[in-house]
């Protein structure tokens, strides 16, 4: 019997992180990304002097998108109404970014604020996740090309070449 196997979108290093290996121990992990903590991944996508895109590193999907404000804040409510549309603004361009990359079906923007909400970082973020029809195989549709992992550096790469739309 002849087995047909489809391509997939594989994130290698979820597994480690839902055993909580190789989590750093750092106090808060954007605060250390936006310091630059050496000890800390940081997949920089843009940033200027109050807000920052970078990669999660542990994406969904290629180009999921961590938006926050450099400053510490844990709530939503604790933003200025000026981190309000500044975060906004920003997350809207990221949506063009993506768009413009990686031409996904939909997207996924949302925060999560609380431990019971699913928030495993307090430091306010919103995330935006690029979404497909068919999640399995889906890169086979984009240039005819097959595409079966993608590492975060080419994903930085796609995006930083194209980061002038967050400006
Ligand atoms: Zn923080």
């Amino acid at each position: 019997m002849i087995k047909k196997f489809r391509s997939y979108i594989c994130v290698p290093s979820k597994g480690n992180y839902a055993r909580g290996e190789n989590r750093p121990k750092v106090d808060c992990i954007l605060c250390s990304i936006a310091e630059r903590n050496p000890e800390v991944q940081q997949k920089i996508v843009y940033e200027n002097k109050d807000y920052m895109v970078v990669l999660n590193i542990y994406p969904y999907n290629p180009g999921h998108l961590l938006i926050f404000p450099i400053r510490h804040v844990e709530d939503f409510e604790e933003l200025s109404s000026e981190e309000v549309s500044g975060l906004f603004l920003l997350t809207q361009k990221s949506v063009r970014l993506l768009k413009e990359v990686y031409h996904p079906h939909g997207f996924n923007i949302g925060v999560n604020q609380g431990e019971a909400a699913g928030a495993s970082v307090k430091h306010f973020h919103i995330q935006v996740v690029p979404r497909y029809h068919s999640e399995i195989g889906f890169m086979e549709t984009i240039n005819g090309t097959r595409v079966v992992v993608e590492t975060l550096d080419e994903t930085l790469r796609k995006l930083r070449s194209k980061a002038s739309i967050l400006d």
